[in-house]
């Protein structure tokens, strides 16, 4: 058993459930936008998820950068409601800013900020998101050395980037003296093992492992179990 130096952690559906925070901060940002340009016509999902797809054709760059994208999108709405370029622009900050603290109302998963601070006192931590979030946003954000997002990697996990990144943030340290614990059994378990490090799956829903190809990793269902599972399975 190789000694344990850092751990990292995912953030959305690890520490909070993002689907209502996200959907939430959506709709009252298009209310917010609607404020200045008027009542606008979205569309369904799926024809929000089409436009999606299309600006990333146009710039492939969105696929790691989302708040690019976020921008891209309302800029869209704003120029189609009469807007100059030069004039959108304040009003897309505007928006950004707006929905970026409403994606951070979140509510963290019970006993998260307890393990958090427990595994600091024997741990380096860090951050390892897909997303948007800014650790540092909350109270347990000083338990944390590091965040890595996608637009620093500009790659998104289960790709390699955020993982080399969190490596090389420290001199001497392998691959498997770090755990990485996430929701996904693919962008953080898989990403993780990929390069062998260590990988715990928060399961907390208590699905079944469906990753045939992949062993049944280590996983926990409440943040009050994580320090013993660590104890007991690693040094
Ligand atoms: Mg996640």
């Amino acid at each position: 058993m190789k000694k344990i130096k850092l751990i990292t952690f995912d953030l959305d559906d690890t520490f909070w459930d993002i689907n209502p925070v996200i959907i939430s901060a959506e709709r009252s940002t298009r209310d917010f936008l609607e404020g200045y340009i008027g009542k606008q016509e979205w569309g369904s999902m799926s024809d929000f998820l089409i436009f999606r797809k299309k600006l990333i054709e146009t710039d492939p760059s969105f696929e790691w950068d989302i708040k690019g994208l976020r921008r891209a999108i309302y800029q869209k709405k704003i120029l189609e409601a009469g807007y100059s370029q030069e004039n959108s622009e304040e009003l897309v900050n505007k928006c950004y800013k707006f929905f970026l603290k409403k994606r951070h109302e979140v509510t963290f998963y019970k006993n998260v900020f307890e393990a958090v601070e427990e595994l600091s006192t024997s741990y380096s931590l860090g951050v390892l998101t897909n997303g948007n979030a800014d650790i540092n946003h909350f109270g347990i954000g000083k338990h944390f050395d590091f965040s890595i997002s996608s637009y620093d990697v500009k790659s998104n996990k289960p790709e390699k980037g955020h993982f080399i990144a969190a490596k090389n943030k420290y001199d001497n340290l392998e691959y498997d003296e770090i755990i990485h614990i996430g929701d996904h059994p693919i962008n953080d378990v898989k990403g993780a093992l990929d390069l062998g490090i260590n990988a715990i799956w928060f399961n907390g829903s208590n699905e079944n492992w469906e990753e045939e190809s992949i062993k049944e990793p280590l996983q926990f269902d409440d943040w009050s179990k994580i320090t013993k599972l660590i104890e007991s399975n690693y040094e």
